[in-house]
């Protein structure tokens, strides 16, 4: 069965292609260096399966294309239209604070809200888009990385996933991609293949919040001092055709807050072609240890601020993705010998502007500028060149700038929502100069979280029946709690199951190893909170026998949101939790995210 390992030298490596290898590749790819080979290993079945937004303000974009004409881009529009609504609840059933409650009734008293939301008088100028555009992430990609590949000067390889970085005494020297034909565990089968080295000078990591070849470099070096990577949140999103009637403008961008929990930021932005991107973002300071994503999308889209406009609009695609949140509190070495990273996994996105973006892209442009200045100058990929060069560019950029006044604006929703938005909002006023601290607590357990609403044994017995027919408890908890059930209507309102076959399309191709995996089952049999479970994305982990989840890899949607989601942290080392997310191939099988 033993098969040798394959080895090709290249001059860079790059790791998976989001936005921010965008801007490295196109900055390269403008003007080609024919002595420079560069490949770059996408995981995902194609260069356009991204999910994100997004509006953005695409200041780097900009100037990697200066003459850049949005209607070229499928999807694209310029941002005509911004709006901060501020959404009650109708139903009654959100957990709210006595603070929310009473700005709730004097609202109401007053009969300010209008479709049950409050529309925000003006917009702080830190979160204004004007300017800008609104994207479709993955139509975005495939037309760049088109562009990137016509020039010659770069190679992007969809479908390969790099399992890890090749260390030699603390350098890197290339990647190692996965290997294939082996069974679930691993195990070499049929087919084997052991995964290729792909040797380099310069590894360029842009593996986004939850990569493999990222988390690798972070525990093998560190972060820097009093740098954490505590705070995430997931994004769940649905692109919808809308009803024909609906008459908004391509562009029009609305951001709201306040339902389906108070904690839940949602959006929703009209593309051209009578087109919509919806969605929400579930933090890790909402506390809730059964936060299902999917099901909070549905009930934001039944809200009757955004049903108004999308009653009869049909379902086209959905997905969810992490997103890191520490900002530049989780910024990790940003370059060191033979390597640089850049991009999310870099700690590049903005948690006070809600943008990832355009600061992922404008990351890879300095890196790329970086690039040629060494090359021009003979100069090797070590630390200190790619300090003086990349560091140095980043450092004297607005993205850092605009970090550092982002760094702390988030810190005090670990106090509740209504501290959280002052904190957010003073830090905003004050250009980061005050802010309200912090720190992240660890989630309750389901007795704790819903003591108020249900007994022990109400949650027991919730327990009893749902994970009899091995389903997750949340739905059953939720409606206990008040919500009401989702209308399927089979067109935007279905099943999880429904909308995974529908709008998803996941594929996980066989031959490869599972990408999740749980460190030690004993753990998992102990464990009652059973948090992965409940909080999965895609329904993939479901309760299994002995009490070791279960994984279905064709439901895996890959948001990785699972490193976080189990309670069960290691004793070598705190920050771990019990559930590992690999390297993995498949997922979402969606273009238009
Ligand atoms: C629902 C949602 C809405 C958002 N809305 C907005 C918005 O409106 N505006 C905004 O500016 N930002 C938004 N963001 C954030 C934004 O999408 C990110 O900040 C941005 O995508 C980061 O870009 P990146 O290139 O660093 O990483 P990513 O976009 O995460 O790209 C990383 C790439 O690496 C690949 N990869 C990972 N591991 C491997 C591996 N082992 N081998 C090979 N490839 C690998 C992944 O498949 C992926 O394609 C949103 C995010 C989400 C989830
Ligand atoms: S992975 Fe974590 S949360 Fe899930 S069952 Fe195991 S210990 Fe519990
Ligand atoms: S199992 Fe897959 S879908 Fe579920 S949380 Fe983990 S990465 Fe997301």
């Amino acid at each position: 069965m033993s098969m040798k390992r394959q080895s090709l030298d290249v001059d860079i490596v790059c790791v998976g292609f989001g936005p921010a290898m965008g801007g490295f590749l196109s900055t390269l790819a403008r003007d080609p260096d024919p002595n420079l080979q560069v490949v770059c290993c996408e995981r995902a079945g194609d260069i356009g399966f991204g999910v994100s937004g997004a509006v953005t303000r695409a200041r780097g974009i900009r100037q990697t294309f200066p003459d850049l004409d949005p209607s070229a881009i499928p999807m694209a529009a310029p941002v005509s239209h911004e709006r901060i609504a501020y959404l009650l609840d109708p139903i009654g059933a959100s957990r709210r604070s006595p603070t929310l409650r009473a700005a709730d009734r004097v609202l109401r008293l007053l009969h300010l809200p209008r479709h049950h939301a409050f529309e925000l008088p003006f917009i702080p100028s830190f979160l204004r888009k004007d300017g800008g555009m609104l994207l479709s992430v993955g139509q975005f990609m495939q037309w760049t990385g088109e562009q990137a590949m016509s020039t010659g000067a770069v190679q992007i390889w969809p479908g390969v996933p790099v399992s890890e970085a090749l260390l030699e005494d603390q350098r890197v020297v290339g990647v190692r991609l996965l290997d294939q034909g082996t069974d679930r565990a691993g195990v070499p089968a049929s087919g084997f293949m052991p995964g290729m080295d792909l040797r380099a000078a310069l590894t360029v990591v842009g593996d986004g919040p939850v990569g493999a070849v990222g988390r690798q470099l972070d525990a093998v070096f560190g972060l820097p001092a009093g740098h954490h990577q505590h705070e995430w949140a997931v994004g769940a999103k649905m692109v919808v055709d809308l009803p024909e009637a609906v008459d908004l403008d391509p562009g029009t961008v609305f951001h709201t807050f306040g339902f389906p929990e108070p904690e839940i930021f949602g959006f929703f932005y009209v593309h051209p072609g009578h087109v919509a991107s919806v969605g929400i973002f579930v933090p890790s300071w909402f506390n809730n240890p059964a936060r299902t994503s999917y099901r909070y999308l549905q009930h934001y889209i039944l809200h009757p601020y955004l049903w108004r406009y999308l009653n009869g609009a049909t379902l086209r695609s959905w997905g969810a993705k992490s997103l890191q949140e520490a900002g530049k509190h989780g910024e990790p070495f940003l370059a060191g010998d033979g390597y640089a990273r850049i991009g999310e996994c870099s700690g590049s996105t903005n948690v006070l502007t809600g943008s990832g973006v355009d600061e992922a892209w404008t990351t890879g442009i300095q890196l790329a500028e970086a690039v040629k200045e060494l090359r021009a100058a003979g100069k090797p990929f070590t630390k200190p060149n790619l300090e003086a060069t990349y560091t140095a560019r980043r450092r004297a950029s607005w993205v850092e700038r605009e970090g550092r006044v982002a760094e702390k604006a988030r810190d005090g929703f670990h106090h509740g929502v209504v501290i959280g938005l002052l904190g957010m909002a003073l830090a905003g006023a004050t250009n980061g100069r005050l802010s309200i601290a912090g720190e992240p607590k660890l989630i309750p357990t389901l007795e704790e979280y819903y003591r108020h609403k249900l007994t022990t044994a109400e949650i027991e017995e919730v327990r009893h029946q749902c994970y009899s027919r091995g389903v997750a408890m949340h739905d059953a908890l939720m409606e206990r709690c008040g919500w009401p059930a989702i209308p399927f209507d089979g067109q935007l309102l279905m099943s999880q199951q429904d909308a995974l076959l529908i709008g998803g399309k996941v594929q996980a191709p066989d031959g490869y190893a599972d990408h999740v995996t749980f460190l030690y089952p004993d753990f998992c049999e102990r464990c009652s909170a059973k948090l992965c479970i409940e909080m999965c994305s895609g329904q993939a982990l479901t309760p299994g026998p002995q009490g070791v989840p279960l994984f279905d890899r064709d439901k895996c949607v890959f948001c990785g949101a699972c490193i976080w989601n189990c309670r069960q942290s290691l004793d070598d080392d705190p920050v771990r939790t019990n559930i590992a997310f690999r390297a993995g191939a498949g997922g979402l099988h969606s273009n238009e995210n």
